[in-house]
């Protein structure tokens, strides 16, 4: 039970902008919730600028001053759209995609071809033509059958691909088993246990249009322990001196991925990116002083924790179940639909009473979605003030991996998408309509 309001409470997984008027209203980004809920209806998602960009400068900051050079491209399979690609772009940021439609949205946003890596363990051909056809920067391989296609592809083109090399290094990085990336039994990159991660590289070597320029490793997420990736780094350090040794390799750039976490919920903070940058570079050094090996050039790949504290899921209240000695129920106008998290991961996180920031709150909720499905809760035993149909609940830390795997499911219609910055609130993408549900029916 705590003893502080909610707008105190919160304040670490709150966008850096969040506070609360006279009223106790919630505003983010000096934008009242309650009038942007009048204005654009709920559910609503809102992003507040100054968190995103505050949050890019620190990675840059923090990095570089360990590693100069140092580069950062965000993951953008933790949320995608053409305003968010514009701030990355205008932070320094480079970008990743998975697949030919975060391409194109990444394009559309004006994010320049070079700058941005292609990832995945199932990329179509059709996809790596229009990332070759783009000019990628990188390509990063994850198999043995995407190597051989992309060797043809870059022969018939004629054209040089610089290509980074995705290695299994057999970590375990403490956190869920579906977020879990970096296992010898795992669907990404190419194992190094089993010698597979050396065939590759001298595969690679051998495509005349591909040029190999170093190891990337994505251990999984949300990695609240750092020290996983120490262990990943040591790994993949000798590994590259064995290269190096073997093959007369030698890595110029080296990727240790994302998965800097979160802070979902009060009680539970994440590391600051200088612990992750620390360690990092302090390791990456290590490998490279223990080895002999050349300072490769270093690029990071967060992605939830760049757009994650930066957005607020707001919902109405649409109806209250109390079940004696059992549970308290208030029902939300979103849920599985815009946030799958709870349901897939059992994700925490906290609710507030967004109009009552100054409450105490005495009741113990649950916090349930619209949707067909027992498992769609959002918040189980959520501590909140007594609740009035039609008010507002937020969800703080909701910027990531929520939009990025929304669904129609019972055909809800897409939230809208709002970004506040100063007073101002910009629609960035506009709430569905009925009409849009039979758009694409024929
Ligand atoms: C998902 C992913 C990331 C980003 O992970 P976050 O937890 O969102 O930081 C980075 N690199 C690769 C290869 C990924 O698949």
């Amino acid at each position: 039970m705590t003893h502080q309001t909610p707008i105190d409470a919160l304040r670490e997984v709150m966008p850096l902008s969040a506070a609360a008027n006279e009223d106790g209203v919630l505003r983010i980004g000096g934008c009242d919730v309650r009038e942007l809920a009048r204005e654009f209806g709920t559910p609503l998602y809102i992003y507040d600028e100054h968190t995103i960009r505050q949050t890019c400068r620190e990675y840059l900051r923090d990095f570089q001053s360990q590693m100069p050079g140092a580069r950062a491209h965000y993951a953008s399979k933790a949320w995608l759209s053409p305003a968010l690609v514009e701030i990355l772009v205008e932070e320094g940021f480079g970008l990743d995609v998975v697949s030919a439609g975060e391409l194109h949205v990444a394009l559309a946003g004006g994010m320049e071809a070079e700058q941005i890596g292609f990832h995945g363990n199932g990329k179509t051909p059709a996809e790596l033509a229009y990332a070759l056809d783009s000019g990628v920067g990188r390509i990063i391989v994850d198999n043995d059958d995407e190597l051989a296609l992309l060797d043809d592809l870059t022969r018939s083109r004629a054209t040089e691909q610089q290509v980074m090399l995705r290695i299994t290094p057999g970590v375990d990085a403490q956190t869920h088993e579906k977020t879990t990336t970096g296992l010898r039994d795992s669907k990404f990159g190419f194992p190094l246990p089993s010698g597979q991660a050396e065939s590759a590289l001298v595969r690679a070597l051998e495509a005349p249009f591909l040029d190999v320029t170093g190891f990337h490793i994505h251990l999984g997420s949300p990695l609240f322990n750092i020290e996983p990736y120490a262990d990943g780094i040591a790994t993949i350090g000798e590994f590259a001196a064995q290269m190096k040794q073997r093959h007369g390799y030698e890595w110029r750039e080296f990727s240790p991925g994302g998965g800097m976490a979160l802070s979902y919920t009060a009680d539970r903070t994440a590391p600051a990116s200088e612990r992750y940058a620390a360690r990092i570079a302090d390791a990456i050094h290590t490998a490279c002083d223990t080895h002999g090996l050349p300072m490769p050039d270093v690029h990071i790949e967060p992605g939830r924790s760049v757009v994650g504290r930066a957005g607020v899921a707001l919902y109405s209240v649409v109806s209250r179940k109390h079940i004696p000695e059992t549970r308290a129920y208030v029902t939300v106008d979103g849920g599985m639909a815009d946030n799958i998290r709870p349901a897939m991961y059992e994700s925490k996180y906290e609710a507030a009473a967004a109009e009552q920031m100054h409450t105490i709150p005495s009741l113990t909720v649950t916090v349930a979605g619209k949707f067909c499905e027992s498992g769609d809760v959002l918040v189980r035993d959520a501590l909140l003030p007594s609740l009035q149909l039609g008010e507002l609940i937020a969800i703080p830390a909701s910027g990531a991996y929520q939009i990025a795997m929304e669904s129609n499911y019972n055909l809800a219609l897409r939230p809208a998408i709002v970004m506040v910055q100063d007073g101002d609130a910009r629609l960035v993408r506009r709430r569905q309509t009925l009409d849009d549900l039979l758009h694409l029916e024929l």
